[in-house]
């Protein structure tokens, strides 16, 4: 019997939390545990039972309440977790408040997600032939005289069924069967032929199942990596493994779930933030019994348990959502490799455009590389990519003669045309023409973009709104221009140039409402011609197949950005809305814009494609020793008042271990050295050795709660940051 319970607890603090077992239960780790907490209660997740404290046993308090007889998290799922709170330097408490459904973090007992059937007992049979029972009772029991009964199936024929049911269970006429395993159907769409280098693929992932082997499946846009998971899914389902297939963000879900489901004929959970807590509880659970064979979700579907796991899928693994950017910053992508590892099964991470991170690994071996270069199907060639110069060029709305020439030739052969902007609202400054003045946010120190469907200027930074002035506060004169466009003002100037064909505008304004960015991809698919202007959602693997026009209206920001990663950026976020276009019988065309048609990443993305794009920034990386090539931990810091961040962070880099293998930048200010008008600044620390680096920094975190100003300022820890923001 131990004497003490250590329990992770959903508190920012970097500790477990001791606790007297409670009078009655045996506690086992992974089970939930109701327990006193300052003046409170909290639900916490024991860890161990264990034998010493380092606190005075007489100060520890009972556990209140075991609320679980079975462990809720698998001993794989405790140490994967241990793990990741180590790796992030988070809160342990906070790694399991992520792996947790809300609705499971309540001190309830779990909800009942078994499949219910209803059979008759021994006694029932004889209550049947017997004669006594009358109406819905007598009903009840004929129909379950013919087999187990599927509650849906009662509901549908017997509306008043549950009432009768609950009388003959008490009677002991009727119980609740186990479930007979759910039979497969038969899928609705039967699977096109593989192309060989599908095939070559789904054989090599599937000669490792039962064992841990990271794949990185590069395969071009429309090149049938989706069939790859499909076919590897089915492999898994038949020899009766759970698949868990991660996708970047919810507009993804919804064409995927579908594919699954017409192909798979087993039911498909899904798991994302947007789930209505219960369902996520449900899906969660269903997972957790084995019952679900086939789990699809966004980042924190990492989570899900997976007792009989045969392989976990990644897509579009160089996606930035993968990363949480706030909290526990963990990364799917990441924590899907050490799970596949302690699971034993192989990972498959896919993209046409994958992160230098895993590029780095596949070259170094780590990672198996599978290559998918054709597109099966349809011969369907790959876009025709072109530069547009628009040095010296007038330019309507930012967009040069020959784009809308194209747009033009696209939209009379009733095909679709993609103006790609990534920047939303109207116009993203609003100047004044007499004296210069701008609409700036005071809380961000930043222009406010101008929102014309609203009426008013937004900040992007703090979400401050304000009306539009009617003449300019400084000089007072009459003429405020918009400066710049923005998908808002886009829409329009199309619609003008190009009158009865529809201009579609697809950003986070159009798609604010459920089911919304669904709908309009729906409608494109359907239209004929039309104009659609989008920002970044775009680029997502939708397949669009009467778009065969991809126009960017600008690449020059990605060009010139003071983040080390808007190369690669750039590169993948071309190369993926180039996918967008002529996926379908006809050929795409791909226009860029730009001011420096000469630069080398474009040179070099253009005659020779993104894996020698990449590579070419890889070497950079590794010229300058920046990630992948070395490794970073950034300590973010803010507050009202400027002093106090500074003095955290002078005092954070003063108790910072002295390593000679560990560099130090800052602190210094934060590249948005205010924002909604709290003062940012930042310290950055570096190593060429990982292990060296984490060496350094759990002490150091350790350390950090007790600074002076700790409690003062805002601060997080970002172990591999994807931007220094
Ligand atoms: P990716 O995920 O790499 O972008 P998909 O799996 O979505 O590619 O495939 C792109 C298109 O090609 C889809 O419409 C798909 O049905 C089709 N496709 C994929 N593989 C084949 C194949 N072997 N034969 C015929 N069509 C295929
Ligand atoms: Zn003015
Ligand atoms: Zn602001």
């Amino acid at each position: 019997m131990s004497t003490v319970v250590r329990v992770a607890l959903p508190v920012p603090l970097p500790t477990l939390f001791d606790y007297l077992p409670p009078a009655e239960g045996r506690v086992v780790a992974g089970q939930r545990v109701l327990v006193p907490f300052g003046r409170g209660r909290q639900v916490g997740i024991v860890i161990e039972p264990a034998a010493t404290s380092t606190l005075e046993l007489a100060r520890l308090r009972p556990v209140i309440r075991l609320l679980d007889d079975e462990p809720l998290l698998d001993a794989e799922l405790l140490r994967t977790l241990g793990w990741a709170a180590d790796y992030w330097l988070g809160a342990p408490g906070e790694a399991f408040a992520n792996a947790l459904p809300l609705a499971l973090r309540e001190p309830r007992p779990l909800p009942d997600v078994a499949e219910e059937h209803w059979q008759l007992t021994p006694t029932g049979q004889d209550a049947l032939s017997g004669g006594r029972r009358r109406g819905g009772s007598r009903a009840l029991l004929e129909r379950l005289s013919a087999g187990p009964a599927h509650a849906d199936a009662l509901a549908a024929n017997l509306p008043d069924w549950r009432g009768a049911a609950r009388r003959l269970a008490a009677a002991g006429l009727i119980e609740r069967a186990t479930p007979p395993s759910t039979p497969r159907r038969p899928p609705a769409m039967p699977p096109p032929a593989l192309s060989s280098e599908q095939r070559d693929a789904v054989a090599a992932v599937g000669e490792t199942f039962g064992r841990f082997q990271p794949f990185l499946l590069d395969g071009i846009t429309g090149s049938g990596k989706t069939e790859v998971y499909l076919a590897l899914i089915e492999q898994a389902l038949a020899a009766g493994r759970q698949s868990l297939l991660l996708v970047p963000e919810i507009g993804l879900a919804p064409q995927t779930l579908r594919r699954l489901r017409e192909r798979l004929g087993v039911p498909v959970e899904v798991l994302h933030s947007n789930l209505a807590e219960g369902d996520r509880a449900r899906a969660w659970l269903r997972a957790r019994s084995g019952e679900a064979k086939v789990v699809l979700g966004t980042r924190s579907a990492v989570f899900t348990p997976l007792p009989r796991a045969g392989l976990i899928l990644v897509d579009e693994e160089h996606d930035a959502s993968y990363k949480q950017q706030e909290g526990f910053r963990y990364h799917a992508r990441d924590l899907a490799l050490v799970r596949a590892r302690e699971l034993g099964v192989p990972v498959v991470l896919g993209s046409a455009t994958p992160s230098l991170e895993t590029l780095a690994n596949a070259a170094n071996g780590r990672f198996r590389t599978l290559r998918l270069r054709a597109r099966p199907g349809a011969s369907r060639p790959a876009p025709q990519v072109q530069i547009v110069d628009v040095r010296s060029q007038y330019l309507d709305h930012g967009l040069s003669p020959a784009l809308l020439t194209a747009v033009r030739e696209t939209v009379e052969r009733g095909e679709q045309a993609l103006v790609f902007r990534n920047r939303r609202g109207y116009a993203p400054v609003l100047l004044c023409h007499a004296c210069g003045w701008h609409a700036d946010c005071a809380r961000c120190e930043r222009p406010m973009t101008l929102h014309a469907g609203q009426r008013e200027l937004r900040c992007h930074h703090c979400d401050r709104r304000a009306p539009v002035p009617s003449h300019c506060p400084a000089c007072g004169a009459g003429a405020l221009w918009p400066q710049g466009q923005g998908t808002e003002r886009l829409e329009e100037a199309l619609g003008a140039l190009f009158p009865g064909v529809p201009v579609k505008r697809i950003d986070r304004e159009t798609t604010r409402r459920r089911d919304a960015f669904e709908r309009l991809l729906d409608e494109l698919r359907q239209d004929g011609p039309a104009i659609v202007v989008g920002t970044q959602m775009l680029a997502k693997g939708h397949d669009l197949p009467r778009l065969t026009l991809a126009a960017i209206v600008s690449v020059d920001e990605g060009l010139h950005s003071v983040d080390f990663r808007a190369g690669e950026r750039l590169a993948q976020l071309l190369v993926q809305v180039a996918g967008r276009s002529g996926r379908a019988d006809r050929p795409g065309r791909v226009l860029l814009q730009t001011h420096h048609p000469d630069h080398p990443l474009l040179r070099t993305l253009l005659a020779s494609g993104y894996g020698a794009a990449a590579a070419a920034l890889l070497a950079e990386r590794q010229a300058v020793q920046l990630p992948p090539c070395s490794h970073q931990i950034l300590l973010r810091a803010d507050a009202h008042r400027r002093d106090e961040v500074e003095a955290f962070l002078a005092a954070a880099a003063a108790a910072l271990p002295a390593d000679p293998d560990v560099q130090v930048a800052g602190p210094m200010p934060a590249p948005m050295p205010l924002r909604a008008g709290r003062h940012r600044a930042q310290l950055l620390i570096e190593s060429t050795g990982r292990a060296r680096l984490h060496a350094v920094a759990r002490p150091w975190r350790a350390r950090l709660d007790a600074l002076p100003h700790a409690r003062r300022v805002r601060w997080t820890l970002d172990v591999d940051p994807i931007d220094l923001y």
